[in-house]
């Protein structure tokens, strides 16, 4: 690859990272360049290590007595707290619990039931699928709710919102361009409106300093599992701010979600603040892994973060506009670092078997459908080094073809 930028000014970004000792603090495998945090963080050694001790010492030998010994009862909260400073959100806002689907789900209908004298929902339509089916798995017990879509019933999610929207949930990150919202302006126009802003941050959690409670945004969903390195199927967070709380209420009504669910009443009543958002027992040994994973964040300071994830990904974007452009290559996200987080798209017609060859070569990202490369740069644990190579051997294998090979063709179930 040719390329103005000098692999010693590299190495000189690697050396003044105030970042790079992180990287110890994870297990990556000799020869992989890790650039799909954005799907599947790597294990965080202290996760290995909470796992081992909650399953040998807190099932093995404590047993039942480890809910209350080990905190097990209380982790929903526990670890929603620790989660809390990541995202901007205040002590008992959050809670870890279910997946980012049903917490989806469960905000939608508590931002409806705030606001019972309207109708509309509006999101994204190139939004993460999930979120739409979730959108549609409401509106199929809600007879009356309506559905208004960016790119089907208008260009822009800012001109769909009028006074008959009960809510908008949006993505802070798309999942497919890697494009960054600007949370202050539209949670502001969707109050503006009257509605509640319901933010899914499961490509912005852990990669950018998300603010939720200076922007205003009344409740938010994200994975555990991407930026936050929680382990394959962590259970997500939810947040509701403090002002709604008192006021929630959603169908999945679990005995977790119950005022006092150890009195076994025999009707629901909702916890205090934001109990109401959970509902039956969580994946203990998952959320015990998380809790380890979380370790990790503990001395980080998220602005630090966000600068290298810039770098990174402005590094990468040069890298690929002046070495592989000629091949067909389009770059998808945002130049504008206002307007991106933390991972860069490609785009090019056989962008699948290009993604193939890649992490033949241990360059591992994903494709989506129908023609996006995701690379996701997560500052803990990439050096600048990391992204001049993942470089290097991209420009190679469109140099040379090597991706033509047929095997590169045949798709897998997980893309
Ligand atoms: C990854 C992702 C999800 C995942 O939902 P699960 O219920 O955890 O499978 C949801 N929304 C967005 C935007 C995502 O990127």
């Amino acid at each position: 690859m040719r390329t103005s930028i000098e692999p010693a000014s590299i190495a000189m970004l690697d050396q003044h990272d105030p970042l790079r000792s992180k990287r110890d603090a994870f297990l990556l495998p000799e020869g992989v360049i890790y650039l799909d945090g954005n799907s599947l963080g790597p294990v965080p050694k202290a996760a290995l290590r909470e796992l081992k001790i909650a399953a040998e010492q807190e099932w093995g030998e404590d047993l039942i007595r480890s809910w209350n010994k080990a905190g097990w009862f209380d982790l929903p909260g526990t670890l929603g707290d620790r989660i809390a400073r990541l995202i901007g959100a205040a002590p008992g806002e959050t809670v870890i619990t279910d997946t980012a689907s049903i917490n989806i789900y469960k905000a939608l209908h508590a931002g409806l039931n705030l606001r019972p004298d309207r109708s509309a929902v509006v999101a994204e339509g190139s939004g993460f699928p999930t979120d739409i089916y979730m959108i549609e798995g409401v509106a199929s017990v809600r007879p009356d709710m309506r559905i208004r879509l960016e790119g089907v019933d208008g260009p822009r999610i800012e001109d769909l919102i009028d006074d008959d929207v009960a809510v908008v949930l949006v993505n802070h990150v798309d999942y497919r361009t890697g494009m960054l919202r600007d949370m202050a302006a539209l949670t502001g126009r969707i109050h503006e409106a009257g509605a509640i802003a319901i933010w899914d941050l499961c490509h912005s959690a852990g990669v950018l300093k998300v603010d939720l409670n200076a922007n205003g945004a009344d409740f938010a969903v994200g994975c555990t599992y991407k930026y936050l390195n929680g382990g394959p199927g962590a259970p997500a967070f939810v947040f509701a701010a403090t002002r709604h709380h008192g006021k929630l209420s959603q169908p999945l009504t679990g005995w977790w979600g119950h005022a006092s669910p150890f009195a076994f009443d025999r009707s629901f009543r909702p916890g205090h603040g934001i109990r109401p958002m959970l509902c039956g027992t969580q994946p203990i040994l998952s959320m015990r892994a998380l809790a380890g994973a979380l370790e990790v964040w503990e001395d980080v300071e998220l602005d630090q973060v966000r600068e290298k994830s810039l770098r990174l990904t402005d590094l990468f974007i040069a890298l690929v506009e002046e070495g592989c452009g000629s091949f067909g290559v389009t770059v998808a996200v945002p130049h504008e670092r206002t307007a991106r987080g933390s991972q860069v798209s490609l785009r090019h017609p056989h962008g699948y078997e290009i993604m193939q060859a890649l992490i033949d070569k241990g360059v591992i990202g994903d494709f989506r459908s129908p023609d996006f490369m995701r690379f996701g740069f997560a500052p803990l644990y990439l050096s600048y080094t990391d992204v001049y190579v993942a470089a290097s051997i991209l420009y190679d294998i469109l140099a040379d073809g090597t991706w033509r090979a047929s095997r590169f063709a045949n798709r897998a179930t997980v893309t």
